[in-house]
């Protein structure tokens, strides 16, 4: 089965697809997390994303369905995957259904995560991510046990560039523009799913998560 899971940046994507991923034993595939990965080591294929990420930007269609269709061979996407991030344009969404057909698969739910744009804003502003394992954390909702440090690994918090505001800002735009196209393609797909979450609506990530757990199970 494979989930994909649209939503603004800092809609809890990230937390509802590792929770999904990992009770639905599915591989949770997050672009932006490959991407990090790739600038970290200093590949030539991060050489090429950095200039992009730091804008906030997204990065040219034809590096990141070239890296998706590269993680997708990998002996953890067995049984399917979350694919977190992917696609943000309609180009890599009939890319990733040409893809998917080729391992006689589909795109089974297309899951948008619909939060207040002035939440988001603000979430985004108090997420800080770990150095060691990419842990997400929110210094008011969810902070860590010790300041500035990860519960699950020890390693130092730090706030991404790229969620600094005025990265942030430029990120949101790209999303908006983007974010209809994918909208409507799943609609017609017949395979989207929209929950509404956020404090105003009094829904966590993991409320989101146990839904479309339940849904996935009653199918
Ligand atoms: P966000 O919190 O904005 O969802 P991500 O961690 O998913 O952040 O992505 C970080 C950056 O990686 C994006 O701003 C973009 O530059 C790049 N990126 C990730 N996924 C894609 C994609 N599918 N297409 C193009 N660029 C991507
Ligand atoms: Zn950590």
């Amino acid at each position: 089965m494979f989930i994909v899971l649209l939503g603004a940046p800092g809609s809890g994507k990230g937390t509802v697809g590792e929770i999904i991923a990992k009770d639905l034993k599915l591989a949770h595939i997050s672009t932006g997390d490959l991407f990090r990965e790739n600038l970290k080591n200093k590949t030539e294929l991060g050489k090429k994303a950095q200039e992009y990420m730091d804008n906030g930007e997204l990065v040219p269609d034809e590096i990141t369905i070239g890296m998706l269709s590269d993680r997708l061979k990998s002996d953890d996407v067995i049984n399917g995957a979350v694919l977190d991030g992917f696609p943000r344009t309609k180009a890599q969404a009939i890319s990733l259904d040409e893809m998917l057909n080729k391992i006689d698969a589909k795109v089974d739910m297309a899951l948008n995560i619909d939060v207040p744009f002035d939440e988001i804003v603000e979430r985004i502003a108090n997420r800080r991510s770990c150095m060691g394992c990419n842990e997400i954390y929110n210094i008011v909702f969810n902070p860590p046990k010790i300041e500035g440090i990860c519960d699950k690994c020890g390693a130092q918090l730090y706030q991404r560039e790229d969620q600094k505001p005025e990265v942030v800002q430029n990120r949101l735009e790209v999303y908006s523009r983007t974010a209809e196209e994918l909208i409507e393609y799943y609609k017609k797909a017949n395979t989207l799913i929209t929950k509404k979450a956020g404090d105003k609506v009094g829904k966590t990530s993991y409320d989101v998560a146990r839904e479309v757990e339940e849904l996935v199970n009653n199918k």
